[in-house]
């Protein structure tokens, strides 16, 4: 039997990153005495972060670890893999999960690119027949998006271009020397090419300093001027006084009444392996869409037999992710280049939103491009192997002169594109495997259809055209229809969305439209279960706009007495 806190709280939160964090700032704000749950341990950029330190400085040089994937330095910690925690695939199907575990969860990483969903984003399926439209669109969530360029800071350009809609932004920095080059290919080949949108501020916003350009974003920002949930959303919460905080704490399941309404969540205290619960009138969500999905379907009862909120039996369906593939080359015109002054933010400076017109493509939706290279502080390995670089042969003296040659002469290009939902692509409980704390783990069905398979060849037959016009050489060969153009396992953009989507009818969806559950009042979802469908667009900028629309529907309701 779980030991239960006596205390009841307003409201519970699961998770403590984009969503949980959002979440936790409007609601505490709002004057509601809040309990979050974390899985992880605490982690501030501010306190923790080793940006500066060089790489070598170490003696694993920056290389990846277990527990941290993108290199020994990067700020977050988790993977694809996390050790006694699971998941398994139906076979002959791949999907990558990836999941970070602690304090801010994956903003401690994250790329920052920060865009709007457009109008039509919300309304695909009056466009093109395909996937279905949200049951709110955005004229319902612009305010919010409005709110979080505010509060959280995000740089960009107004260009007024069509579903790409502009925001509230701090300057943005200029492009690089060889950014540079790939806006003058970019407009040769007629491809939209503009400011990036990254949620850094350059302009200080209070207890926050602007960027100072040390490229260091993927480590945590120590002066806060890029977004993590820990700094800019958890700490003023806490200031509040109204979020009773609880790390290390893994949700086993929400627990319910006889009334069906939620009455709080188990969970593991994991540095005691203890069962603990939190009571609370509201519970909230914000694990990670596929968390959300698995803590809903292993939240098992008899008024919820099929796990809660899932009378609709489509907890764990419409999950998507983005899809992606990328092309890099070397550029000749970047080889033994002048030095020059190549200070920027931990990401690119321009990129390519989508910018055709479907009705002439064989593949729906669209992609937009993300573009990397560049002169960044070195990490471990160089540019994928010297080897692969023109006339490099020897050891000494001339490897040191080529690895100087040639550092900074390779571009890449990254497409991100939209998913439509699939009914073979779906996760559901394992019946057999079980987690270290004995929770049932998700296992995942994953097939990509043609939409996706023929964008991906879209993608890198567009990279090629502008390595070309650069006057560059690609590294690798066009992969065939049977490597399905590149496109990358499901999962590993890391952009899964969906598994409790929102609709109007409760027959179809598990949310009402405002992330509400149809099947329990007091149980909301803010994170990137509720998305409807993917974009062209990564999606965080709009899991925070939502989680916050979300928290001041539960605050309405509240005061209302409904909830
Ligand atoms: C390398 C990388 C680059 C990315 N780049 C971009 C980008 O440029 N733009 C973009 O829009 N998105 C990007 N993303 C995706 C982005 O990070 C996610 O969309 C976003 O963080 C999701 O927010 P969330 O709150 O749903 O989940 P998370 O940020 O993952 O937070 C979930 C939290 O819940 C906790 N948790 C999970 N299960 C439990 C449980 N059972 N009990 C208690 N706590 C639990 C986790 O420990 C975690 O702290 C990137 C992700 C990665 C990893
Ligand atoms: S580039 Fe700017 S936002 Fe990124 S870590 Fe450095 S100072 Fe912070």
């Amino acid at each position: 039997m779980a030991h239960s806190e006596q205390q009841v709280y307003d409201v519970a939160i699961v998770g403590s990153g984009a969503g949980g964090g959002m979440a936790a700032y409007a609601l505490t704000k709002a004057g509601a005495r809040v309990v979050m749950l974390e899985a992880g341990p605490a982690w501030y950029a501010s306190k923790n972060s080793t940006m500066i330190l060089p790489a070598y400085a170490t003696p694993g040089r920056g290389r990846s670890t277990r527990n941290r994937e993108f290199g020994e330095h990067d700020a977050c910690d988790g993977g694809f893999e996390i050790e006694g925690e699971p998941y398994t695939r139906a076979p002959g199907t791949r999907f990558d999960w990836w999941r970070g575990r602690m304090l801010g969860g994956r903003t401690n990483h994250w790329g920052r690119i920060s865009l709007r969903f457009g109008p039509r984003d919300f309304k695909g399926k009056t466009h093109d027949g395909l996937g279905d439209d949200w049951p709110i669109g955005y004229q319902d969530i612009a305010p919010y998006y409005d709110r979080i360029d505010d509060l959280i800071g995000v740089f960009g350009s107004n260009e007024g271009l069509e579903n790409h809609p502009d925001g509230r932004f701090h300057p943005a920095p200029k492009p690089r020397c060889y950014e540079l080059l790939v806006k003058k290919a970019s407009d040769k080949l007629g491809i939209t090419c503009i400011p990036s949108r990254l949620s850094i501020i350059t302009k200080p916003l209070p207890g926050r300093q602007a960027c100072h350009y040390c490229g260091q974003c993927n480590r945590g920002c120590s002066v806060k001027a890029n977004f993590s949930s820990p700094d800019v959303l958890i700490a003023p919460a806490l200031a509040t006084g109204k979020l009773t905080l609880i790390t290390e704490a893994m949700a086993r399941e929400v627990t319910v009444g006889r009334d069906g309404l939620a009455t709080g969540v188990s969970y593991v205290h994991k540095p005691s392996g203890e069962d603990r619960h939190v009571r609370a009138k509201v519970v909230v969500l914000a694990a990670s869409a596929l968390e959300s999905a698995r803590l809903l379907l292993n939240s098992k009862s008899s008024q919820f037999p099929q796990g809660l909120a899932n009378g609709s039996g489509t907890v764990g369906r419409y999950i998507t992710d983005t899809t992606g593939t990328d092309v890099s080359g070397f550029i000749p015109a970047m080889v033994d280049h002048v030095p020059h002054n190549e200070d920027g933010v931990g990401g690119m400076h321009v990129y390519m939103p989508w910018w055709l017109d479907n009705a002439k493509l064989d593949f729906p939706r669209g992609y937009h491009i993300e573009v990397w290279g560049g002169l960044g502080q070195p990490s471990y390995g160089f540019g994928g192997g010297i080897q692969r670089y023109p006339n490099v042969a020897g050891y000494g003296k001339k490897l040191k002169e080529d690895y100087r040659k040639y550092y900074g002469a390779t571009i890449g290009f990254s497409g991100r594109g939209e998913m439509i939902p699939n009914d073979k692509s779906y996760a559901e409980i394992d019946p057999t495997v079980v987690d270290q704390w004995g929770i049932p783990v998700l296992r995942f069905h994953w097939e990509w259809s043609d939409h996706e398979i023929n964008q991906s060849k879209h993608m890198q037959e567009t990279f090629r055209k502008l390595i070309a016009e650069m006057g560059g050489t690609v590294f690798s060969g066009m992969p065939t229809k049977e490597q399905q153009y590149g496109l990358a396992p499901g999962g590993r953009i890391i952009h899964e969305l969906g598994g409790a989507r929102m609709g109007t009818d409760p027959k179809t969806s598990v949310l009402n439209a405002d992330c509400q559950a149809h099947d329990c009042k007091n149980l909301f979802i803010a994170d990137g279960a509720p998305f409807v469908s993917q974009a062209d667009k990564n999606p965080t900028w709009t899991i925070l706009a939502l989680a916050w629309r979300t928290a001041d529907a539960i605050t309405a309701q509240r005061k209302a007495g409904a909830i």
